[in-house]
């Protein structure tokens, strides 16, 4: 069975359909819709937010933290920052995996708009540790450590210059709402994975821990905002303008700017767990209005790209060779429930992240992922 209206079918995890055929997903979808409307009335909200936050940066240095990864979202929300009259920081985390498009993009912007850029590196081989810990593990999170990790960078970077608002570049009309089951992270999850697979304690690699995360949140009050939530934001035209005006560069593909976060759902998700990213963001844009059913699935029968070079380089990365690497991809696949992690404790905390939701604390679809039984 699939979805009248978009790409889902019975196999993604907690689907169920209406009378109409039409999944949840869609439906959540259209209630994201109602919460955060765009064209004028979503402009209109979007004007309200940045009225806060030049308040709120009166006689300091930054506005706001934007957080960059050289990507198309990322990049037009500095462009869209300053539009406004925000004077942005932007925050990097590099992960040591940057395609050199990323880091190119991240530079013609800041320089061209005169941000100043505030930058985390980690440790390249406490990275490979972690990675190859979680490829032991065999489970599909190899890469929520950067996410984790920049979610993280984004606050110490607030917290140090005392700003009070982070801006994030999702936006669920074009990257879609992943199901519960294909993606997990939080801090435990990743310190118990690497102890267990022989590392000891991750130094360079900032973490969102219970303890930091409610700091950062209940003292010194640093929100998190999506502007591309409140605009019709069309991804071609934006891509179109971030090349004339900032000579920026497209690499091929939603989460192609990173070496490891195109390995991950270029080839590791795919072959080991079936999952393709492909089918969340093409049903966001049948959903959102910007792809017929049809070019979605014209476009999804298109082979994947992949640079098999990018084995090799994991496998040097790892100092491992290709036959151990080919018996991780053969592990029976697990998932988060088979590890320690936070999980009950947001589920029993699901009260207090709603209030924190209302505060503009936490995003809508961490308290819709994390904070309940699924
Ligand atoms: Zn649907």
């Amino acid at each position: 069975m699939e979805c009248k209206n978009c790409l889902y079918n019975i196999n993604i995890p907690a689907i169920n359909f209406d009378n109409e055929g039409i999944c949840n997903y869609c439906r959540q979808h259209n209630e994201l819709d109602n919460i955060y409307p765009f064209h004028e009335e979503g402009r209109t909200k979007l004007l309200q937010i940045v009225a806060e936050i030049k308040a709120d940066g009166k006689n300091k240095k930054y506005d706001v933290v934007v957080g960059v990864s050289g990507g198309c979202d990322s990049s037009y929300l500095l462009h869209l920052a300053v539009e406004l009259g925000l004077r942005p920081l932007a925050v990097h985390y590099d992960n040591t995996w940057n395609g050199t498009k990323a880091v190119e993009n991240i530079k013609a912007i800041t320089d061209k708009l005169n941000i100043d850029l505030y930058t985390h590196v980690a440790d390249n081989k406490e990275v490979c540790d972690i990675l190859h810990a979680f490829l032991k593990a065999s489970v599909p999170d190899i890469d929520c450590h950067t996410d984790i990790a920049l979610a993280a960078t984004h606050y110490i970077a607030a917290e140090k210059y005392n700003i009070k608002y982070i801006w994030e570049g999702h936006s669920f009309r074009t990257e879609g709402i992943s199901p519960p089951g294909w993606f997990y992270m939080d801090a435990k999850y990743i310190k118990k994975i690497f102890q267990k697979f022989g590392g000891k304690k991750i130094k360079t690699v900032p973490l969102l821990t219970l303890t930091k995360w409610f700091k950062w949140m209940l003292v010194d009050k640093i929100k998190k905002i999506r502007p591309l939530y409140y605009l019709d934001y069309n991804k071609e035209e934006v891509k179109e303008l971030l090349k004339n005006k900032y000579q920026w560069q497209w690499y091929g593909g939603h989460h192609m700017e990173n070496r490891l976060s195109y390995f991950c759902n270029n080839y590791y998700l795919p072959l080991k767990f079936k999952i393709d990213l492909r089918v969340c963001e093409f049903s966001a844009f049948v959903r959102s209005g910007y792809w017929s059913k049809q070019e979605a699935i014209s476009e999804l029968v298109k082979p994947k790209p992949f640079d098999e070079s990018i084995l090799t380089e994991l496998c040097n990365r790892l100092n491992i060779s290709l036959d151990t690497f080919l018996s991780y991809m053969a592990l029976p696949p697990k998932t988060y429930k088979n590890y320690p992690n936070y999980k009950r404790t947001f589920i029993l905390l699901r009260p207090l992240f709603w209030i924190l939701l209302k505060g503009k604390y936490i995003t809508k679809s961490f308290y819709d992922k994390f904070t309940k039984n699924n």
